[in-house]
C-alpha cells in the first residue's frame, strides 16, 4: 500500500480520538472502515408519546418511565407497523466505508447523506482488503494469497499514481503562474488544482474508503437492518449494517429488544430460518 496522505493520515488519528472519547459508540471494520453513533435525538418515549396524541394527553419523561403497558403499546405499534412515531426518533452515523459499500447503502434513500469530497481534497490513500473470512465461501477461499498480494499492489499503484500525477499537475499550474501563463492564485479553492483533483479521482477504485455523515429516522433505519443484516446481502455491507445496529441497541436497549421480539414472532410465523 502507498504510504498514506495528510487527508489519511489525519482520518487515523481521528478514529483513534474517537475511539478514546466515545468507546461504546464506535467500532472499527475491516482493514480501514470505521463507524460511529455520533449522535441520537429522541427515545422510546418519543415513539410513545407521538402514538398517544390521538388517544390521551399523558406523556412520559424518558424510557426509564415506561410501564408494561407502555412496552406493550410499543411492541404493538411494532408488530402492526404504525410506522409515523418510529419517524419521530433520529440516529446520525459517521463512517468511514469502502464506495463499493457507499454505493449500496445511499440505494437507502429515505435518509440524509453527507460525504468526503474529493473534489476539495486529495483521496483517503486506504483501500479495503478482503481478510480470510471476507474471501471465503463454504470454507473455500474464492481469492488465494497470490490473488490478495496482485490486489494490495495494485491497489497501491493506482494511489501511488494518483499522488505522482497530482504533484505533477501543481507543478505545472505553478510554473505557469511563475511565467503569468496563468493568474496567481486568490483565496479560497485553486481551480486549476481543483479540476486536477476532479479528474485524477475518476482513476480510483470502488475498494477505495470514503468518510461520511449518515442521519436518519428510526422507521428507516429498521428497514437497512432488515434489508441489511439479512444472510444476502452482501458481506462487507452486512459487517456495517451489523455494527450499527449494536451500537443502536446499545444507545436504545429497550427498543432494540421490541425490535427482536416483533422480528423472531415474524419468522415464526413464516417459518423463516433464525439468523
Ligand atoms: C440483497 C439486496 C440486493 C440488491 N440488489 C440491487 C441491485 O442489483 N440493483 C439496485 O439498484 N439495487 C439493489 N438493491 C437495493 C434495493 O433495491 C433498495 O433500493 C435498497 O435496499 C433500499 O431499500 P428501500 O427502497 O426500501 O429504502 P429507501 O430508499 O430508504 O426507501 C424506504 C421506503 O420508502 C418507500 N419509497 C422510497 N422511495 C420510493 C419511491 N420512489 N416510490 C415509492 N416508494 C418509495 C418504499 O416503501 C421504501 O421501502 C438491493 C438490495 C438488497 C438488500
Amino acid at each position: 500500500m502507498t504510504e498514506c496522505n495528510r487527508a489519511t493520515t489525519e482520518l487515523q488519528e481521528e478514529m483513534q480520538n474517537r475511539l478514546s472519547v466515545n468507546p461504546d459508540a464506535c467500532l472499527c471494520i475491516g482493514n480501514f472502515g470505521f463507524i460511529e453513533l455520533e449522535d441520537t435525538w429522541g427515545d422510546e418515549a418519543t415513539i410513545i408519546n407521538t402514538a398517544r396524541i390521538s388517544t390521551t394527553n399523558q406523556r412520559l419523561g424518558s424510557a426509564a418511565d415506561f410501564t408494561d403497558r407502555d412496552r406493550r403499546l410499543l411492541y404493538q405499534l411494532l408488530r402492526d407497523q404504525h410506522g409515523t412515531p418510529f419517524e419521530t426518533i433520529y440516529f446520525r452515523y459517521r463512517f468511514i466505508a469502502p464506495i463499493f459499500v457507499l454505493r449500496q447503502w445511499v440505494k437507502h434513500r429515505i435518509s440524509s447523506w453527507n460525504e468526503f469530497s474529493m473534489r476539495y481534497r486529495k483521496p483517503i490513500s486506504a483501500a479495503y482488503i478482503p481478510d480470510l473470512e471476507a474471501r471465503t465461501v463454504d470454507g473455500f477461499a474464492v481469492l488465494d494469497e497470490e490473488a490478495m498480494a496482485e490486489y494490495s499492489r495494485l491497489m497501491g499503484n493506482l494511489f501511488f499514481w494518483y499522488e505522482e500525477q497530482y504533484t505533477k499537475a501543481c507543478h505545472r499550474i505553478e510554473d505557469a503562474r511563475s511565467h503569468g501563463v496563468l493568474p496567481p492564485k486568490e483565496g479560497g479553492r485553486d481551480p486549476y488544482r481543483g479540476r486536477a483533483r476532479e479528474l485524477l479521482r475518476n482513476a480510483l477504485p470502488v475498494a477505495a474508503y470514503s468518510d461520511v455523515y449518515w442521519t436518519v429516522n428510526f422507521r428507516s433505519l429498521m428497514n437497512f437492518f432488515n434489508l441489511r443484516r439479512k444472510k444476502d446481502a452482501q458481506y462487507e455491507i452486512r459487517q456495517y449494517a451489523d455494527a450499527a445496529y449494536l451500537l443502536f441497541s446499545r444507545r436504545l436497549p429497550l427498543l432494540a429488544s421490541v425490535m427482536e421480539e416483533v422480528l423472531a414472532e415474524k419468522r415464526n410465523s413464516e417459518n423463516l430460518p433464525h439468523p
